[in-house]
Formats: C-alpha cells, sequence, structure tokens
C-alpha cells in the first residue's frame, strides 16, 4: 500500500491520520480501490476502510446459498454502503458511517460477525445472553464445516460490492 499523505483526523483532530490507498483486479468484476485511514494517535485510534469500483456499478443484490466447506474461499467484496445479512442466523451488518469496506471471502464475513459474537459474550454477565452467544458460535463453525445451510444477501445501492461465484444469484435492487 502505498501512504499518500497525512491528514486532519476527523475525531481527535490531530495532524496524524495516515491515508494508504491500493487497488486490485478481482475477477468477474473488475477493478477495486481500497482505501484506509488510521489515526496514529494511540488513544484516539480511529481507523476506517472502504471499497469502490472503478467502473460504476448498478444498485444490486447478490444471494448465496453457503453449504459446503468450500464455499468459505468464495470472493466477497462490501463496501461501506452494503448491508449484510444472514436471515437464518439472524445476523446483519448495517450501512453507513460506522461501517467499513473491505476485500475478504465468506470466511473472512462469517469471523467478523465470530468476533462481534465473541466481544458480547465477554463484556457480559448475563447468562442468557453468554448461552445464545454460545449458540450461535457452534452454528457458525457448523456453517464453516457445510454442516448448516445458510444464505449469504449482500445489497448495496452503490453497486461497489460482490459476491464473486457462480452460485451466487444476482438481482437489480430497487432504489426509492
Ligand atoms: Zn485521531
Amino acid at each position: 500500500m502505498d501512504k499518500l499523505e497525512k491528514q486532519k483526523c476527523p475525531v481527535c483532530f490531530k495532524n496524524i491520520l495516515t491515508l494508504t490507498e491500493d487497488n486490485m483486479e478481482i475477477p468477474y468484476f473488475g477493478r477495486v480501490f481500497l482505501f484506509s485511514m488510521q489515526c496514529q494517535d494511540k488513544e484516539c485510534n480511529y481507523n476506517m476502510s472502504d471499497v469502490e469500483t472503478e467502473e460504476q456499478k448498478e444498485p444490486t443484490r447478490y444471494t448465496l446459498e453457503i453449504n459446503s466447506e468450500k464455499d468459505m474461499n468464495i470472493r466477497v467484496v462490501k463496501s461501506s454502503n452494503a448491508g449484510v445479512k444472514i436471515p437464518q442466523l439472524k445476523m446483519s451488518m448495517e450501512p453507513g458511517v460506522a461501517s467499513v469496506g473491505f476485500v475478504s471471502n465468506v470466511e473472512g464475513i462469517l469471523d467478523r460477525f465470530k468476533k462481534v459474537i465473541e466481544e458480547e459474550r465477554n463484556s457480559t454477565e448475563d447468562e442468557e445472553v453468554k448461552d445464545n452467544a454460545k449458540k450461535l458460535l457452534k452454528k457458525i463453525w457448523k456453517v464453516k464445516l457445510g454442516e448448516f445451510p445458510i444464505k449469504l444477501i449482500i445489497e448495496d445501492a452503490s453497486g461497489n460490492s460482490a459476491i464473486i461465484s457462480d452460485k451466487a444469484k444476482i438481482e437489480k435492487l430497487k432504489t426509492k
């Protein structure tokens, strides 16, 4: 990654925000630019990242059936504008300012959910919450082994997101 320049951090307002930019060619999708910003102040630690396609894309919904271990390697491009849903596990990532963009794979998406659930489990004394977290983590583990089929849905009004697989169903997303 190239370090572009140093800018003011939008959170602590110190001039120590490092911007980095990179790009990569995603087969069957095109070139995507990756941006990330990291505040060097240890107490602030602000960071954000996003992806953007070189070509303007249509608002799109991708739906992927995940039912084998091999599906973990399917590549996923998720921008900050994307909503990610796994209805069977009642899990979602919402688009918006707190959202980040990244290029990963199905396993990477599951690991992000897993991390959130683990943090929730570790920061509560509530036995019921702990118990639910434990059950959900077990399900994610089974999904990774291909033993618990789920649907992964990614909707992106900006068109900057994609699931790169022949198995993915692609629909045009209606925008209001
Ligand atoms: Zn900062």
